[in-house]
């Protein structure tokens, strides 16, 4: 079984189920805060560089000034005392607390940052990865700086509950005039005709660092890549549909709900790209034991 959560408040370390937290954490009041998630191979953070240059940009974004070098120690050592050799690391930080009034607190209050390590029994994705996944298509009802990692994430937790409702293992979002934004928790890719097709990093996606990672990947391995919107009505020019996170890595689409787009099992190109993600964990992390 796996050990429980081990969380560093604020830079204390204690299990995750210990910490205390005041109602006036911004955080709870307006989801005033940002947000990353790593993924731990082999007891090492997996494009760590990456995922800390997003949080300065989220951070930056909403001006919360915070020592982010003295996070990346703090991660690092708190993943070290976990012992954690397969899992991920949450990483959060709010404005802090304030009685509660929309604008910024002035003078500003210290950040809450929390840090905690979740081992992984096995991986949660495995078994799609290997059958595919099943989407539904919803309506992106998100504000318009999803580039930001906040965490503000009530369209994707509507979104994600309407694809388990349906039976569905994610939703992929699309805005009124039916171009496809992004997944609730993941990046969306299409390929027709040989190339990968992906929205372009605009305010409405998260840049995603696996979607960066896939499309470096599909650079090496030959294969074209299309950074362009794609509408919903022109799914069926799609041979293969995928999606990419840092948990899920590259995650087949085998069939979207109440919809006609339907593969028998996950295409050549997205197996290739599967092959080429794991080829890379390898040769970051060592071995990894999943
Ligand atoms: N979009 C959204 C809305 C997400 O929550 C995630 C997961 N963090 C992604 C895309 C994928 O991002 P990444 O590859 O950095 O995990």
């Amino acid at each position: 079984m796996a050990r429980p959560e081990w969380a560093n408040w604020n830079g204390t370390e204690m299990p995750l189920s210990e910490v205390r937290v005041s109602v006036t954490d911004r955080a709870y009041f307006f989801g005033d805060g940002v947000y990353e998630v790593f993924r731990v191979y082999n007891g090492q953070m997996f494009l760590e560089r990456p995922h800390f240059t997003r949080l300065r940009d989220s951070l930056a974004q909403l001006r919360i000034v915070t020592d982010v070098e003295r996070l990346e120690r703090r991660v690092r050592e708190t993943l070290a005392h976990s012992g954690v050799r397969e899992g991920q690391v949450y990483l959060q930080i709010s404005r802090g607390e304030a009685p509660r009034s929309h604008s910024f607190p002035n003078p500003p209050v210290t950040p809450n940052e929390l840090i905690y390590v979740r081992e992984y029994d096995k991986d949660p994705y495995a078994a799609y990865r290997a059958a595919g996944i099943r989407v539904l298509l919803v309506p992106d009802l998100r504000w318009k700086r999803c580039d930001i990692k906040s965490l503000n994430l009530l369209g994707n937790v509507l979104a994600s509950q309407a694809a388990d409702e349906a039976g569905c293992q994610e939703a992929i979002m699309m805005l009124e005039d039916g171009t496809i934004t992004e997944g609730s928790h993941s990046t969306v890719f299409g390929v027709r005709g040989g190339a990968l097709v992906t929205a372009p990093l605009e305010a409405n996606i998260l840049p995603g660092i696996t979607r960066k990672l896939v499309l470096e990947l599909a650079d090496r391995c030959g294969i074209p890549v299309k950074e362009q919107p794609f509408i919903a009505s022109s799914l069926h020019e799609l041979d293969e549909l995928f999606v990419t996170s840092t948990i899920a890595e590259v995650l087949p689409i085998i069939e979207i709900a109440s919809h006609t787009w339907k593969a028998d099992q996950p295409g050549p190109v997205t197996r290739r790209l599967q092959v080429a993600y794991r080829e890379y964990v390898v040769s970051a992390v060592g071995t990894a034991t999943h």
